[in-house]
């Protein structure tokens, strides 16, 4: 019962990888704010974490909306008490060789997957200075350590994120908060069923343990970060990739 008395907001909960990191946390005491643009797949994952009997408290809401997180922020703090652990796991693509690549492809991405982290850190790391604790785990992707021809802008948002998570944990890290970046390899979820078997395939045979990653794997992952456990550990990339990219 590492979580037993904190409270976790988790961002894009509604399904996935967000889902398992939302009942990872729950199976281990936590109280979870899901917070998702679908209010339907939030209320879902809210009721999951409501039977393993925590509370859940559900925020429909889009994370590159400045003022939609504030409100998400706050209502966590004024509902469920205090907000110890945020995971910044919303994620988008929008695959397209750059040549085809919109404005709007490049800026919504960069919008959802970065920006996110940025507006939501900025508004819960105000409280966890005051409470001097806290942890902050970012979803990152391998795609942000190797790169991935048709995803300059994933990449590039990826990439941003563990620029992200070492510097706000420079700048965080003497009053109690940490903050690292995890890094999973291809995991199946409904973002990347669009992908070619082929895709599959050549990720399987390109990983030293050959198998796909799972959802549990990259929840058990940030559940050690998120834990005290983990309390000497900042702004480190933790790779959940089946040894697919060495650094
Ligand atoms: P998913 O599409 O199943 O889940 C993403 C969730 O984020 C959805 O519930 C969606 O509604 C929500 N979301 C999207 N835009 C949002 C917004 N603007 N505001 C609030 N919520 C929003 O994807 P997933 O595979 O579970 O991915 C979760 C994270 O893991 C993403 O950041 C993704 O980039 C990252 N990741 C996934 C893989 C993989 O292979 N699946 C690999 C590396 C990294």
């Amino acid at each position: 019962m590492r979580f037993e008395g904190k409270v976790a907001l988790i961002t894009g909960a509604g399904r996935g990888i967000g889902r398992a990191i939302a009942l990872r946390l729950a199976q281990e005491g936590a109280n979870v704010a899901v917070v998702d643009l679908n209010g339907d797949n939030a209320r879902d994952t809210a009721d999951l974490v409501r039977n393993l009997g925590r509370q859940a408290l559900v925020i429909q809401a889009d994370v590159s909306d400045p003022d939609a997180v504030q409100h998400a922020v706050n209502q966590t703090i004024e509902q469920l008490g205090d907000l110890h652990i945020l995971v910044n796991n919303a994620g988008i693509t929008r695959d397209m060789l750059i040549i085809k690549m919109k404005d709007e492809d490049w800026r919504k991405v960069i919008d959802v997957n970065l920006t996110s982290a940025f507006l939501c850190s900025r508004a819960a790391v105000k409280h966890m200075l005051r409470k001097r604790y806290g942890r902050i785990v970012n979803i990152s992707s391998v795609v942000g350590l190797a790169g991935q021809a048709g995803q300059t802008n994933y990449a590039a948002s990826k990439a941003g994120l563990i620029g992200f998570t070492k510097s706000l944990a420079k700048e965080v890290g003497s009053r109690g908060i940490t903050v690292n970046a995890v890094a999973p390899g291809f995991i199946p979820t409904a973002l990347t069923e669009v992908l070619p078997e082929e895709q599959r395939a050549a990720a399987i045979a390109a990983t030293p343990l050959g198998r796909l990653g799972t959802v549990e794997d990259v929840a058990n992952a940030v559940a050690f970060l998120a834990s005290d456990e983990a309390s000497f550990i900042t702004g480190q990339v933790l790779s959940v990739d089946g040894g697919l990219v060495m650094q």
